[in-house]
């Protein structure tokens, strides 16, 4: 089997803009001018779905960190910034979200040339969601407010807290969503006040260049946006490590988290981390099975399995186990595997062929220690990062494939007899994540007490996806602290107590 060799380039909408841009000269963007990395090193980025070179970029180094930085410390120290009010900040934002919205096909065309995913995915999902987050972000600028406390010590006081910005923001960014995780990091900071410094995936570093345009033209004051492309081990970790930054925010591996908590601790820099999952999806024997089967395909399959909180773990009730795994299984097979621009496409490749080849040695190590290769597993010829949807059965809880975040379209089924809700919890939470996990019931009585003894960060219940105003993160070894919501911009705040004897 082969991937789907003849893309119907003609019917998406700018692409020769997206192709354009992406032939353009990529340079840093600091302190709002467009400068070469100061050692002049660029790198390349690549077509996940032809390995065809698609720009070259500059590449960060230490001491364009240091650059960086220095602007971001001048724009906390610039009026036109500090004091800017509330609701300019939040014009500014909503400026953003309407020059995304007039350009979201060409945005779409390119997150699909650097990342893969099919454009159809990029244009109904990751813009929408990037514009979505930028509007709801503004709203909250108006809205950050301390409050009033009575005191009860002796004497007459008049005591309250302020919310203020962290200061300078390093945010890092993955590749499995460049555009909208970059958002989703951006947003929140501007709204706060902060002034950021974002290091996209060296994978995907294209949309975050063409969202750096739009800041540019929209005017934010010079260093409120810097942005670094380049290498995590060298540009990312210094990044981390600087005494300049006061808060680093990070979406990636748990591994690369890791990291990044030793490495902050240096000047204590507040730490916000949205790592790994396992996301359990628990199909209950009164669920509605025609709803649950496309859910729960849809869960690990969409973004090729490229989601932090894709439903990898799937507990059947035995009633069910045959159909789900079947109807999971069907709908694989009929997954159309292709170029990310053929509009006909349904699966892009994944990111790199270090990804398709690692999630391949998950496969075959999982059917080594005696899973069961139900659907998919089979290599894809030709070129392209293609890994075809895949089902495993007869797996056991110790394996590689149940632990460890595979970030490709592998799905292990299980099936459970208990009606035991305790138990089904303890199975589901059987995991060092706890980033996500999905529940199929009609019964509204155990969908809520599963809702409390699950421990993941969200829970949805027949269904749903992500929202900017619904808290984000992990339990366990899946991060720290929430983006999205009011405890997502927060999170871009100190609070400070003021107290005046009267
Ligand atoms: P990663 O290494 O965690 O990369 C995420 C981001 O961190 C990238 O921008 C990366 O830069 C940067 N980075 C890497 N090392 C760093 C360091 N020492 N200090 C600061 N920043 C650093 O993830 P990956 O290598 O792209 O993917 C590996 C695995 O991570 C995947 O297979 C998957 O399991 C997991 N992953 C999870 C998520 C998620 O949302 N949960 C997202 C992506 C990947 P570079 O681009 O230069 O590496
Ligand atoms: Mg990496």
């Amino acid at each position: 089997m082969t991937a789907s060799a003849t893309p119907k380039l003609a019917e998406i909408p700018s692409l020769d803009a997206a192709r354009a841009f992406a032939a353009q000269r990529h340079q840093l963007y600091v302190g709002g001018s467009w400068v070469d990395a100061l050692e002049g090193e660029t790198f390349a980025t690549h077509d996940p779905a032809t390995g065809d070179k698609l720009a070259d970029v500059a590449k960060a180094g230490e001491r364009d960190v240091d650059r960086a930085v220095e602007a971001a410390r001048g724009a906390m120290n610039d009026p036109a910034w500090i004091d800017m009010k509330p609701a300019a900040r939040a014009r500014l934002l909503e400026r953003l979200a309407d020059a995304l919205e007039s350009s979201v096909d060409e945005f779409a065309a390119l997150e699909t040339l650097d990342n893969g995913k099919p454009v159809r995915d990029a244009r109904n999902f990751d813009l929408p969601h990037a514009i979505g987050t930028l509007r709801y972000n503004s709203g909250w600028a108006t809205k950050l407010n301390g409050e009033t406390i009575s005191l009860s010590g002796p004497g007459t006081w008049h005591a309250y807290t302020l919310k203020q910005p962290v200061g300078v923001v390093a945010q890092i960014v993955p590749w499995n969503a460049p555009l909208a995780m970059a958002v989703s990091k951006i947003a929140p900071a501007l709204a706060a006040g902060c002034a950021v410094i974002l290091k996209p995936a060296e994978e995907t570093p294209l949309t975050a260049l063409r969202l750096a345009r739009l800041i540019e033209e929209i005017g934010f004051p010079p260093g409120v946006f810097n942005l670094l492309t380049g290498f995590g081990e060298t540009a990312g970790a210094a990044l981390t490590t600087h005494p300049g930054v006061e808060k680093v925010t990070f979406t990636g591996s748990t591994e690369v988290g890791r990291l990044i908590l030793r490495a902050a601790g240096g000047n204590f820099k507040r730490v916000t981390l949205e790592l790994g999952g396992k996301t359990p999806v628990i199909i209950m024997p009164d669920a509605d099975v025609t709803k649950a089967i496309p859910g729960a395909a849809m869960s690990i399959f969409a973004n090729a399995g490229q989601i932090c909180n894709a439903g990898s773990r799937l507990f059947v009730h035995e009633r069910h186990f045959d159909e789900v795994v079947e109807g999971v299984s069907k709908i694989a097979q009929g997954l159309k595997i292709g170029p990310g621009l053929a509009s006909d496409t349904q699966m892009g490749p994944v990111i790199s062929p270090t990804q398709r080849d690692r999630i391949h040695g998950y496969i075959r190590h999982g059917v080594e220690e005696g899973a069961n290769l139900h659907t998919g597993g089979h290599e894809i010829g030709g070129a392209g990062n293609f890994v075809p949807p895949t089902v495993l059965t007869r797996t056991t809880a110790d394996m590689a494939v149940r632990r460890e975040e595979i970030f490709g379209p592998v799905l292990c089924a299980m099936s459970f007899s208990d009606e035991d809700l305790d138990r089904i919890a303890a199975e589901a939470n059987d995991s060092d994540y706890g980033l996500g996990a999905v529940v199929w019931t009609n019964n509204l009585s155990a969908a809520h007490q599963l809702a409390r003894k699950l421990k993941a960060g969200t829970v949805r219940v027949n269904g749903g996806g992500l929202d900017p105003a619904l808290p984000f993160g992990g339990f366990k070894q899946s991060g720290w602290g929430r983006e999205n919501g009011r405890e997502g911009i927060e999170a871009y705040t100190e609070t400070k107590a003021v107290a005046m004897a009267l």
